[in-house]
């Protein structure tokens, strides 16, 4: 015999996505019975605590996409938010450096793009790039002063707590299998009994497609995991750059490229990169996980993807392959690192949805039911975002 459990709203996902949705919506209704139901044994396992720990400040994203408006707004929260309940941040300032002339015509459009944001952004020369950063080269740089950094494991452990003091549960090790949506209640399966709510959030990440599956919905993405391997540099290096140093990326593709980041501890990341994972939880190099890939090989979209970006996956994977390789798009801004600067940390793996027809879903998507919402594609700066994302979230699910 199973237990059975009743609350107003549970939130699948320990997430910072998951956790920031549950905490607004108790402030939005204070007495509101909320659980988060996570199935692994902490919070912050996945996406999450494996990040580049960057607070994005916006300047990628096209005007008017939720990406754009949450991310700015998020940034400020976060710093908000950390300095309220006395978690480390800094705000580092960051500098997108071009290396080339075609980076270089990517940098102005960035630049445009980014005050069109309303961004405090500024163009800086070569002869400045190597005053304020003297190990790093480039042709010129844009400086965004409001990037910071954070610790986002760190910010979910007090979500959580501040979810469990406000009266609500964070229920761990328990797994969600089956979700019904009924005209008056939405009954959640776990593998430790059955929860019943009057609504529903599902922030899961990279089993997002999956958990919206077993509800019955229908929708036109599937996850598709891609790896971000990091290196980190040896404590000798720790002064090489004071600020987060990134490439300018390519428009066409949803991620950033190999950057130094530095960490809330002290260290340096180096990373990361984006090569296609057999598995969708599992960090170990070479994972493979049956379900995941068939999942992906069966799906249309993602032979798509595979076409239109043949030349980039391949490229990405020898680097993965190589260390050598990767080195090279770190040298291209920082010309003295060595393959011994190059020490092995753990990678991250991205949930990204991918449309039937092949397209990469850049902006945050929502899917919503009468009772339930299910958010479907949470990637980069969702961490950033996760307050607004959860004000939204919690505005939308209980109006
Ligand atoms: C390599 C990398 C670098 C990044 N760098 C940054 C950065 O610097 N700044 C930034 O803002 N963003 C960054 N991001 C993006 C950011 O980490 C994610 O957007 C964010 O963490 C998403 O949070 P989430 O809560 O949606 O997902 P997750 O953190 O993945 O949480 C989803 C949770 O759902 C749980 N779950 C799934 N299925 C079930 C089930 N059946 N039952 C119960 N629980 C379930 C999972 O166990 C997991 O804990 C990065 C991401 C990666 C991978």
């Amino acid at each position: 015999m199973t237990a059975a459990h009743r609350v107003d709203v549970i939130v699948i996902g320990g997430g910072i996505v998951g956790l920031a949705t549950a905490w607004k919506i108790q402030q939005r209704r204070p007495g509101v019975s909320v659980a988060v139901l996570e199935k692994e044994p902490g919070v912050a396992q996945h996406q999450t605590g494996h990040n580049s720990g960057v607070i994005h400040s916006g300047i990628y994203y096209e005007p008017g996409s939720l990406k754009a408006t949450l991310c700015k707004r998020g940034a400020q929260e976060t710093k908000d938010f950390a300095t309220a309940h006395g978690i480390p941040f800094r705000t580092t300032g960051k500098l997108l450096v071009a290396t080339d002339e075609t980076e270089h015509g990517r940098m102005l459009a960035l630049h445009e793009r980014a005050l069109v944001n309303g961004l405090d952004v500024r163009l800086v020369d070569a002869a400045e790039l190597r005053r304020a950063e003297p190990h790093i080269r480039g042709l010129g740089a844009i400086e965004v002063s409001t990037t910071g950094i954070i610790d986002y494991a760190r910010v979910c452990e007090t979500l959580a707590a501040l979810v469990v003091a406000a009266g609500g549960e964070v229920v761990t090790g328990t797994t969600v299998t089956d979700v019904h949506e009924a005209a008056t209640e939405v009954v959640v399966d776990t593998e430790a009994g059955i929860w019943r709510a009057e609504r529903l959030v599902a922030c899961a990440g990279l089993q997002a497609d999956r958990i919206a599956a077993m509800a019955g919905i229908d929708v036109d993405v599937r996850i598709i995991p891609f790896r971000g391997e990091y290196y980190s540099l040896p404590p000798y290096r720790a002064d090489l750059v004071a600020r987060l140093i990134y490439p300018i990326p390519d428009p066409a593709l949803p991620f950033l490229g190999v950057h130094l980041s530095p960490t809330i501890d002290g260290g340096i990341t180096v990373g990361p990169n984006a090569v296609l994972g057999f598995s969708r939880e599992d960090y170990r190099k070479g994972a493979v996980k049956v379900r995941d890939v068939l999942d992906y090989a069966r799906y249309p979209g993602m032979w798509r993807v595979a076409r239109a970006n043949v030349r980039t996956g391949i490229h990405e994977m020898k680097n993965s392959l190589f260390k050598r390789g990767y080195l090279a798009e770190c040298q291209k801004y920082c010309p003295e690192l060595q393959l011994s600067d190059l020490l092995p940390r753990e990678a991250g793996i991205r949930a990204q949805a991918v449309r039937r027809d092949g397209t990469l879903v850049h902006d945050f998507l929502l899917e919503r039911t009468p009772r339930s919402i299910h958010v479907l594609n949470a990637p980069s700066p969702a961490a950033t975002s996760a307050l607004p994302i959860g004000q939204t979230l919690a505005e939308g699910l209980l109006p």
